[in-house]
């Protein structure tokens, strides 16, 4: 039986999955349209998005493909990739991550689709597990503080530099020594930060730090190159000619070799992807960043601390919350927002795993393979560049050429300096059989060396490549976290424990307004643990990437078409990183032609904290444009303050539609006064998920745009990252944005220097989105934010009678979000919009967006993924608890004692002997009858932020309170 094409067609409709990707059917559209009393779905668009800015076309992508399909033509791509043995080193490593932690985090959705944990009494699971990985690096540094991650190595220390600056008053000097054995990728980014703070570099053998007039300084430990050294006389000696030091660690390195915090560094950073993460072609991983007490006012990212709830039950939560850019705003010396939360908890739970004998027996063996490597080749008679090592070894004097091509028929990758100088870096993986190959590669065939040989006679010998004096004395991981999980099961439920106390899109709607929390699909997902991405060493030689490469520039081109500009820059590994990348693009740019006076940047007072401190960081001065009472950027504010500035406008940060949530009429106009003046225009891409197949930042008036990939292009939250921030450009920019020294991009001018310590930044992660746009195509991509800007409206539309709607466009409809405001419930009931955040978690959702951009509102962004029953289901939530400030404005209850001020309401608030509470116990944890089907459970009370940063303790409790 012959099948038509329409039957053919129907059938793969049955399998498309734009279906899948969205919430909303065909019949709950229909609803959804009526209640807004509109006709048709084009009707709506066509009031809510400006006709000027419309695309008018579709996009011009290929047809959608089912997930099968898509797999299937990603993983052809992928095994173009060559996945050779790595031993490259220079910051990355290959590792086993351990099954249990893979399948049961990495791959679990309830880890995966968290968001940033900023209602901490639904999110102790991730708490715990970065507080875990902040006292791993604690103990394994020495220092007494460290933050919850930060992007990679090479921002870190970047931050560290910024962070030197800030907190050394005593030096004059705007000079930063950066010592010469430090990784090529951080330097790189160093030099790029250094260059728009107005910090001078200098780049000199570690020695020479004692001589130098400078505000801080950067050391490897171990080397580049691998070797160990003493560092204590040289941070001492720092020390006391006021110097801050920064000591970039190995993290393996430093179960074996004296912390860095005994030695006197003020700050350690390094990364922690060989614990378990891996490579991914450059990330993501996380990085750490951990620095004495005297700092701890001052650390960028985010910092776990211990806190109580309001029953006194220890609780945690992030410290510090308000102390990031929103406040400090240009003022700030940082700009990070998403870090890389996921990747932390996944290097904090393998140190879990293993514990302190685990990490020893995994460092001691990758130490002892180096030994054994380290004594057959210079029994053989090859020199070595140091008598000292980890895991590092440098060989010099060889024949690189011919090394080189017995490595490739042995498919392996080792390091080659310039000056033809081989190096290699043991890990994990390395096994005795490696060693005997790496013989073989290193020697040349007759050399009748072998490990089994060797092995007895270093034994004998006991020789070790670290120095005595930098040998660790004191222990770690003493908490009993790190002692209880050690069989496969006991791990497993420890980990299912935690997620269980968190809520994530597993369990419910996350509707944080410009944080877009939508699907992230399994099939997504799938491909970022194939060894042919996963195994992958950023700097693995060209043509073994090739599939990395085209999957890459696929996506490239998908950009490049949602957003009208002429080329994309993968390189940012967040959206702040992507702002700063894309200003700094501008800058160079304006340097070119001439323009380099031009410092002035426009900043819209709504905007996002991370713009202004994005443009400090470019060495921008920031004026703020006023908004008027609708919301919109103030016109007649605009012109005059561009006027104002005419010879010096860089640029303007416009976020569209506007962090109100409205697509503003004159945004053309906006874009067109700035170029007037000769200023260039960065639009905030973090509501691109009102736009994609509607309108382009490129078509009207954009010349650079970051975009969160983990927004509108379905990456994971991870509980606070990944992410990834590309830039899209127009020509004029494309020579301007991130080169990278170890792996240089094509077409881009070559001094212009790395925001990130990858090429591609956290590549891995890339297929995802890739994954998206071949899925849903143009047709599936336009209806996802049709839906999305249906959906904002229907809740607007819904809730509207009950909370004032606070910013609208010009006929009447709201973007992709609404923000509604508590200001006028807070004086008639004394209600605030934290209670109504605390409460919602008693009817199983996680709060909206609070108080951004407007303080005492609730930004609340659905995202095309709900179904209509979803976001009814919510929407009565909000009509439920707005009944409950009737009854405290009535007086019912009063107003420090009912279900919303008490909010969330825990297990130990029902078991409490004598309740007198003038509401019932059944009221207080089961308002609603889907709560009663199945009940997510706050696992502590309302936290207490105030005592939280007055005593501020960002380490686990210590042993005797497990006694207690
Ligand atoms: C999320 C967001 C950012 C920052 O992006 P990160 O990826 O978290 O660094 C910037 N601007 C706006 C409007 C945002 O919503």
């Amino acid at each position: 039986m012959a099948l038509d094409n329409r039957r053919l067609a129907e059938l793969a409709a049955h399998d498309a999955f734009i279906q899948r990707h969205n919430g909303p059917g065909a019949d709950d559209v229909a609803a959804m349209l009526a209640s807004l009393d509109m006709d048709s779905m084009d009707t709506l668009i066509d009031r809510t998005v400006p006709a000027d800015i419309r695309l008018g076309r579709e996009l011009d992508l290929d047809p959608p493909r089912t997930e099968a399909e898509a797999l299937d033509y990603l993983m052809r791509i992928a095994r173009q990739n060559r996945v050779f043995r790595s031993y490259i080193g220079q910051g990355y490593h290959d590792t086993h991550l351990p099954p249990v932690i893979q399948r049961n985090v990495l791959e679990n959705p309830g880890w995966y689709t968290a968001y940033t944990p900023y209602q901490p009494e639904i999110a102790q699971g991730r708490l715990e597990g970065l507080l875990n990985f902040q006292q791993m690096v604690m103990d394994l540094t020495g220092m007494e503080l460290a933050n919850a991650s930060l992007l990679d190595e090479a921002t870190a220390a970047a931050e560290a530099m910024a962070l030197c600056k800030r907190a050394n008053k005593k030096s004059k000097s705007d000079t930063f020594f950066v010592a010469d054995d430090v990784l090529p990728q951080t330097l790189d980014v160093v030099r790029t930060r250094a260059a728009w703070f107005g910090f001078e570099l200098l780049v000199a053998p570690a020695d020479e730090l004692a001589d130098a007039d400078v505000f801080g300084a950067l050391l490897q430990y171990p080397g580049q190159s691998g070797q160990v050294r003493n560092l204590g006389p040289l941070l001492e000696s720092a020390r006391q000619q006021g110097i801050m030091t920064c000591v970039a660690a190995d993290i393996m390195s430093l179960v074996l070799l004296k912390e860095p915090g005994s030695l006197g560094a003020d700050i350690v950073v390094g990364n922690s992807q060989r614990f378990g993460v891996p490579m991914g072609y450059g990330g993501p991983h996380a990085a750490f960043f951990a620095t004495t007490d005297k700092l701890k006012r001052s650390i960028p990212g985010r910092i776990i601390g211990v806190s109580q709830d309001s029953r006194g039950t220890t609780a945690l939560r992030m410290a510090m919350q308000t102390r990031e850019q929103h406040i400090r705003r240009e003022k700030a010396t940082s700009n990070i927002c998403t870090a890389q939360a996921l990747l932390a908890n996944i290097a904090g739970f393998y140190a879990v795993y293993h514990g302190a004998e685990g990490l020893r027996t995994i460092a001691h063996r990758i130490h002892r393979l180096t030994t054994i490597l380290a004594t057959g080749l210079t029994e053989k008679g090859v020199r070595l560049a140091h008598d000292s090592w980890f895991d590092t070894l440098r060989l010099t004097g060889v024949d690189a050429g011919k090394i080189h091509g017995r490595s490739m028929a042995h498919e392996i990758n080792l390091r080659y300096f310039d000056n033809g100088d081989v190096g290699l870096s043991i890990d994990e993986t390395t096994t005795a059989h490696d060693l005997d190959v790496l013989f073989d590669v290193l020697l040349g065939d007759e050399h009748g060396q072998s490990v089994s040989v060797l092995d007895e006679k270093v034994v004998a010998k006991a020789t070790s490549g670290i120095p005595a004096a930098c040998r660790r004395e004191s222990t770690f991981l003493e908490h009993p976290t790190f002692h209880r999980y050690r069989s496969e099961t006991e791990m497993l439920r420890y980990l299912k424990r935690l997620e269980n106390k968190d809520l994530s899109l597993v369990h419910a709607m996350i509707p944080l307004g410009s944080c877009t929390m939508k699907l992230n699909a399994t099939s997504e997902m799938i491909p970022i643990t194939w060894p042919e991405f996963a195994r992958m060493h950023p700097f693995a030689p060209r043509d073994q990437v090739a599939g990395y490469r085209q999957m890459i520039d696929e996506l490239a081109a998908f950009l490049v078409e949602l957003t009208g500009y002429d080329h994309v820059s993968m390189q940012p590994n967040s959206g702040a990183q992507g702002e700063y990348a894309g200003l700094v693009a501008i800058r160079r740019y304006q340097a070119a032609v001439g323009e380099g006076h031009r410092d002035i940047c426009l900043i819209p007072s709504s905007a996002h904290g991370t713009n202004p401190a994005s443009a400090a960081m470019a060495h921008m001065k920031v004026v703020v444009v006023e908004c008027d009472a609708d919301g919109n950027i103030d016109a007649e504010d605009l012109r005059r303050k561009a006027e104002q500035h005419s010879d010096s406008l860089s640029a303007i940060m416009l976020t569209y539609p506007s962090t109100h949530g409205v697509f503003e009429a004159g945004v053309r106009e906006a874009c067109d006064i700035v170029h007037a003046h000769g200023g260039q225009v960065y639009i905030d891409g973090a509501n691109m998920n009102a736009q994609v197949g509607l309108t382009r930042p490129g078509d009207f008036g954009g010349d650079v745009s970051h975009l969160n990939l983990h927004k509108t292009f379905c990456i994971p939250h991870g509980g606070g990252g990944p992410g990834m921030g590309p830039i899209g450009v127009r020509a004029h920019l494309a020579p301007y944005v991130s080169n990278h020294v170890v792996t240089p991009i094509e077409g881009v001018e070559p001094g212009c220097g790395a925001v990130s310590a990858a090429a591609y930044g956290s590549a891995s992660i890339l297929p995802i989105s890739w994954a998206y746009i071949k899925m849903m195509g143009a047709t599936g991509l336009r209806r996802a934010t049709e839906l999305a800007i249906l959906n904002a409206n229907y809740i607007a539309k819904r809730l509207e009678e009950y909370y004032p709607v606070l910013y609208k466009g010009d006929n009447g409809t709201v973007a992709h979000e609404c923000i509604i405001d508590i200001r006028p419930l807070k004086v008639s009931s004394g209600i605030s919009e934290e209670d109504i955040a605390k409460r919602l978690m008693d009817y199983g959702f996680h709060a909206p967006t609070m108080s951004f951009p407007v303080p005492g509102t609730l930004m609340i962004e659905p995202t095309e993924s709900e179904s209509r029953y979803e976001i009814d289901r919510f929407c009565d939530a909000m009509i439920g608890i707005r009944d409950e400030i009737t009854r405290v404005e009535n007086g019912d209850w009063p107003a420090n004692d009912n279900p919303l001020v008490h909010a969330p309401h825990t297990m130990a608030d029902l078991m409490d002997a004598d309740w007198t509470r003038p509401y019932s116990r059944e009221l207080g944890a089961f308002p609603s009858e889907a709560v009663k089907a199945a009940k997510q459970w706050p696992a502590v009370n309302r936290v207490d932020n105030v005592l939280g940063d007055r005593q501020l303790i960002c380490s686990c409790p210590s042993i005797d309170e497990y006694r207690d």
